[in-house]
């Protein structure tokens, strides 16, 4: 079932506060200076404050930052807001994964996941779009038109919101549950790179979130021509949605790749800035029964990344309703796997988590289109 989504309900409301929450330190001193809400000359050192208070403590309102001074406080109020967006749902799993569903303005519905014991101790998956551009033909994600990009400030939410709900607030030096980034959520973040390179400052930042740009990845399906921006304004970790390893298969799996072809996307993936043994790109390799999961096309694989200091990911296709593709048996999994080893790539087979609550790579769709059909028939309930 294909569900159209109203447009018109999709546009931010004009009249909206600016959220701080999604300013990087230099937006955040300009936004002051020209709310007056400081001299010019003042606005760095207030600027750090505010941040502060913002990004290491999590605070959501300016009444709680008791080193600006009170009128202060009512300026920021005035003209800024620091609220977190609504929660519509909020599920867990039985395996400790969490997932949400944000509304940041009306149609506006992103998925961020959480998988507790991935990286060093739990990664979020973060959305950089609604829906997607691009049309690949095992991602459910793909089957939603883009709605639109995120801002900075609804990127960085999704991380606001999680560590509320994983009480990480202020920031932990140590033992954090929330220690790694992967944008692998809904849509394409090289289609949105200014926003994510804003979002990714801002929660890499020393005196805040501080996350290190080496736990932070972006997955791409391949947009060539912006991967030398994305490593020069980021330097976060790469991870290529491969998923074949000739231009016929990949054209109809990752349809991009009738725009940048293999060859293409190598010769970027080879020149990304800051690649090295210690910052391998990861490819992803969805693993679909019968289509791309031969013996030959493992040593294809190995051909085609030669030379390339990586890792590979392979992914066991997670349905969805609709879907023609089926996931490979566990043995064809683990023989592809044994080829990539036996030449000494790590390349771990990722286990599924979150299925229960449909929170799985390519999953993430479904809850919001349910959500919006009961809102829709609520509305008509009423009218
Ligand atoms: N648009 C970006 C990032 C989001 S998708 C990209 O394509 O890389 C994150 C990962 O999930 C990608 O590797 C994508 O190919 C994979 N994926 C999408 N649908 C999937 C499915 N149904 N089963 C398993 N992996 C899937
Ligand atoms: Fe978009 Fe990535 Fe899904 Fe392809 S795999 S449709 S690029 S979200």
């Amino acid at each position: 079932m294909s569900v159209t989504l109203d447009l018109t309900r999709a546009a931010p409301a004009v009249s909206a506060p600016v959220n701080l929450s999604g300013l990087t330190r230099e937006g955040l001193r300009q936004a002051l200076i020209e709310a007056g809400v400081c001299p010019p000359e003042k606005a760095k050192m207030r600027a750090s404050q505010v941040w502060d208070w913002i990004h290491h403590f999590g605070v959501t309102d300016f009444a709680a930052m008791s080193n600006v001074a009170k009128d202060m406080q009512a300026k920021l109020a005035e003209h800024f807001t620091l609220a977190r967006p609504e929660i519509v749902e909020r599920q867990v799993s039985k395996d400790g994964t969490r997932k949400w569903l944000i509304r940041t303005a009306p149609g506006i519905e992103i998925e961020t996941v959480y998988i507790p014991d991935v990286g060093r101790a739990g990664a979020l998956c973060v959305s950089s779009q609604v829906g997607c551009t691009l049309n690949c033909t095992f991602c459910h994600t793909g089957t939603q038109k883009l709605v639109r990009n995120l801002t900075a400030a609804e990127i960085v939410a999704q991380v606001q919101v999680a560590r509320d709900d994983l009480e990480e607030w202020p920031s932990p030096k140590e033992d954090r549950r929330l220690s790694n980034i992967v944008f692998m959520g809904m849509g394409e973040p090289l289609y949105n790179l200014d926003h994510v390179a804003d979002a990714i400052d801002i929660i890499s930042d020393n005196e805040g979130i501080a996350l290190s740009r080496r736990r932070i990845t972006v997955s791409t399906s391949g947009v060539v021509p912006q991967l030398q921006a994305l490593g020069e304004r980021t330097q976060a970790m790469l991870a290529i949605s491969l998923h074949a390893t000739n231009d016929p298969l990949r054209d109809v799996l990752v349809p991009l790749n009738k725009k940048y072809d293999l060859a293409q996307l190598m010769a970027g993936i080879r020149a990304y800035p800051g690649l090295s043994n210690a910052r391998r790109v990861t490819f992803e390799y969805v693993m679909l029964k019968g289509v791309n999961d031969s013996p030959e096309e493992a040593r294809a694989l190995l051909d085609l990344i030669k030379g390339i200091p990586a890792k590979v990911n392979l992914i066991p296709f997670n349905p969805w309703p609709g879907t023609d593709y089926e996931c490979s048996d566990w043995k064809t999994i683990e023989r592809f796997a044994a080829i990539l080893n036996k030449a000494g790539y790590a390349s771990p087979i990722r286990t599924p988590r979150g299925r229960d609550i449909l929170a799985a790579c390519g999953q993430l769709k479904s809850e919001s289109e349910k959500v919006r059909a009961s809102v829709r028939r609520a509305e008509q309930a009423a009218a």
